[in-house]
């Protein structure tokens, strides 16, 4: 009887030893890494070595709000004269959105994070990229960035999502769908922003379901990159050639710190989302996003990763190294595959209320994978092969004895077991409701009872 977290790293790595095919087969088919992309893979390790040294130690956590951002963020920034902070816009409640500048070069870079509120990861990885530039502007890094980038920062477009850390805005409105409408003051501004700037090169900061695989891998995505298409057919122009050799870059940047779990979002072109818009509009953007990594629910990991991204990437435009990039490191990473389950309870024998026992898997999802609170039974039955679980409970051999309160009672003749009921039951050794108990679940991961 064992729980085990079959889709992240640590099993991994024991599989691999066991010799099992979890090899990254993009590894297996892809040509090896071109000296560009040695370069980038060194230039992110770097980065991480940096991040170590020079992140905030503000926002630890996933969720903060604009006040807890600007706490932290503007005395860095107005304390540097290099760095140059201005209101561009406000939000539906009023609060103000901020750009931040640094730098006067001809390559004009527009980086906006959180346009859904509750996607902080990028929101983090500015806070150090910024921290860092005011810090230590004498670096050779920063100085030839000020030479050659004017970057421009949009941290927390949508801080009303954000205080309650919801994805949409305060109107209800879905920002990264309204880029065609422009109906919210938050999409307004990152039309003119773009309208105004012009920026050659946008990054488009983004998390995701922390339940997305690397295509059909048993492998949760850690990292997810787009080029966005800027029409159906998915064409490639000069401007999107770029963006994919920028996602080159990324990709190889982030491999020390999330290799084998990276993947490529779904390319389908959606008119109302920023990202195509930018590439439509004329920027080489591209989509960045967050999913999830091993014992890191906080995504202090994976900040640092969006972190040596960013930094490797702007690095690859202020040297002209991107043009080098091969673009193939982007266009052969798998696509984001189907969601796992959180929690597959595998091979035991459910045992109703009223007496119905059966051989049964259960599938469960907690509401926030990341800070589960709620857990729901999604599906019944025999699932073996189904599905990949982010964590799966060996019940093989014993008995699961639900509770009555978590069933359906809409039935006078008696209780039904439905999906979509609330995960409440206790692993126990027998069929008999007083045997020794091994596990139990009530509503939220598996504790382990001996
Ligand atoms: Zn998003």
């Amino acid at each position: 009887m064992r729980i085990s977290s079959t889709l992240l790293p640590a099993v991994l790595t024991a599989c691999c030893l066991l010799a099992l095919s979890c090899a990254p087969p993009e590894h297996a088919a892809a040509p090896g890494p071109t000296a560009g992309g040695e370069a980038f893979r060194e230039a992110g390790a770097r980065a991480g070595e940096l991040h170590d040294r020079i992140r905030h130690e503000a926002l630890e956590e996933r969720i903060f709000t604009h006040a807890d951002l600007w706490g932290a963020l503007e005395p860095v920034v107005d304390g540097a004269t290099h760095l140059e902070r201005e209101e561009v816009a406000r939000s539906v409640h009023d609060r103000p959105i901020y750009t931040v500048r640094y730098g006067t070069g001809p390559a004009t870079v527009l980086l906006w994070s959180q346009m859904h509120g509750d996607e902080s990861t990028g929101t983090r990885a500015l806070l150090d990229l910024l921290h860092w530039l005011a810090q230590e502007p004498d670096d050779p890094q920063a100085v030839l960035w000020a030479e050659r980038l004017t970057i421009v920062a949009v941290p927390m477009l949508n801080p009303d999502g954000a205080e309650r850390f919801e994805r949409r805005n305060a109107l209800g409105i879905d920002v990264n769908r309204d880029a065609r409408t422009l109906a919210t003051p938050e999409g307004r501004i990152l039309r003119e922003l773009q309208r105004e700037l012009q920026p050659a090169w946008g990054f488009n900061l983004h998390d995701q379901s922390a339940r997305i695989r690397v295509g059909r891998e048993d492998r949760i995505a850690a990292v997810s990159l787009l080029a966005p298409p800027y029409d159906h057919d998915r064409s490639v122009n000069p401007v999107r050639l770029r963006a994919m050799k920028l996602a080159a870059v990324m990709r190889d940047a982030v491999e020390p710190h999330v290799g084998g779990h990276i993947s490529q979002y779904d390319d389908s072109y959606n008119p109302r989302a920023f990202g195509d818009g930018m590439q439509r509009w004329g920027t080489s953007t591209v989509l960045l996003e967050a999913g999830a990594w091993r014992d890191d629910d906080e995504k202090r990991h994976l900040r640092k990763t969006y972190f040596a991204a960013l930094v490797a990437a702007l690095d690859a435009i202020a040297t002209g190294r991107v043009e080098h990039a091969d673009t193939a490191r982007y266009r052969d990473l798998p696509f984001n595959g189907p969601l796992a389950r959180d929690l597959w309870v595998r091979g035991g024998t459910i045992v109703l209320p009223d007496g119905h026992s059966y051989r049964a898997d259960l599938a469960v999802n907690y509401d926030d994978p990341l800070r589960p609170a709620e857990a729901s039974i999604v599906d019944v039955g025999d699932l073996e092969g189904m599905f990949a679980a982010r964590d799966t409970l060996d019940a093989d051999g014993a008995y699961l004895h639900l509770e009555r309160d978590g069933l359906s009672e809409d039935d006078p003749a008696g209780p039904s077991l439905e999906v979509g009921n609330p995960a409440r039951f206790t692993v126990r050794q027998a069929r008999d409701p007083v045997s020794p108990t091994l596990w139990r679940v009530m509503n939220g991961p598996p504790e382990r009872l001996r």
